[in-house]
């Protein structure tokens, strides 16, 4: 663990993709620097479905030219979270993990960030926050029920239920293939083209 004391030349809040790609460069030039996330490592990777696999060859994945090397053309979920566990070892990151951001209030050359934990004091902040955490809401009734759910991990959960799944796209079909499989005739799977 670094000394955290004292203004850092950049923080960088979320340790996605994004953020770690920043992490890498500010580590390269030698800046005093932290990465600020909410959850775990690249924890919007982690959020997918289980059995996800990327549409993405693991050569267009990559950050900080380490080589994210599979057996298969495509990585899944589990490929991708072991490489940016090893992306962090290997450079040996800086991040705290689990610590939120709340507020970041100035301007260029002196910030202050408010989290869960602390206040820190920094020239330059880089906001990289992803849109996983935003989905997109239809503002209709009913839709902030328990029972309904923007995100999809496995289709177990599903198994004896009735399931509307809302949308036509290549997700949405996707995911209705799935719990149709653990389904089959007792309950009525449905989808709406948007
Ligand atoms: C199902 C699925 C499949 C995908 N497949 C592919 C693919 O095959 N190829 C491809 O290129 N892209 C793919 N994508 C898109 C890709 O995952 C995103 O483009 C990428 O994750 C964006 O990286 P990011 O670092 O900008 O944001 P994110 O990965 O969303 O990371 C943002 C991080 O910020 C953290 N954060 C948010 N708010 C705060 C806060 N207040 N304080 C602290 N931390 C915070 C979050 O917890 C998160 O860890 C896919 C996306 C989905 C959903």
């Amino acid at each position: 663990m670094r000394e955290h004391n004292g203004v850092f030349d950049l923080l960088i809040i979320g340790a996605g993709p994004g953020g770690l790609a920043c992490a890498i460069e500010a580590e390269k030039h030698d800046l005093k620097y932290l990465v600020i996330e909410k959850g775990c490592l690249v924890n919007s990777v982690f959020r997918f479905p289980t059995n996800l696999i990327l549409f993405s060859t693991p050569d267009l994945l990559e950050i900080g030219g380490v080589p994210f090397i599979i057996s298969t053309k495509k990585p899944t979920r589990t490929d991708l979270l072991k490489y940016y566990r090893r992306v962090t070892e290997h450079f040996d990151l800086d991040i705290h993990l689990f610590e939120k951001v709340n507020s970041i209030v100035g301007e260029r050359g002196s910030f202050e960030v408010e989290t869960s934990e602390r206040y820190y004091q920094a020239k330059y902040v880089v906001v990289a926050p992803g849109q996983y955490d935003n989905p997109n809401l239809m503002g209709i009734p009913g839709e902030n029920l328990s029972k309904v759910s923007h995100y999809y991990t496995e289709a177990h959960p599903y198994f004896e239920r009735k399931v509307a799944v809302i949308g036509g796209k290549n997700s949405a079909i996707t995911l209705l293939c799935k719990i149709k499989l653990v389904n089959k005739e007792k309950s009525k799977t449905i989808s709406y083209l948007q």
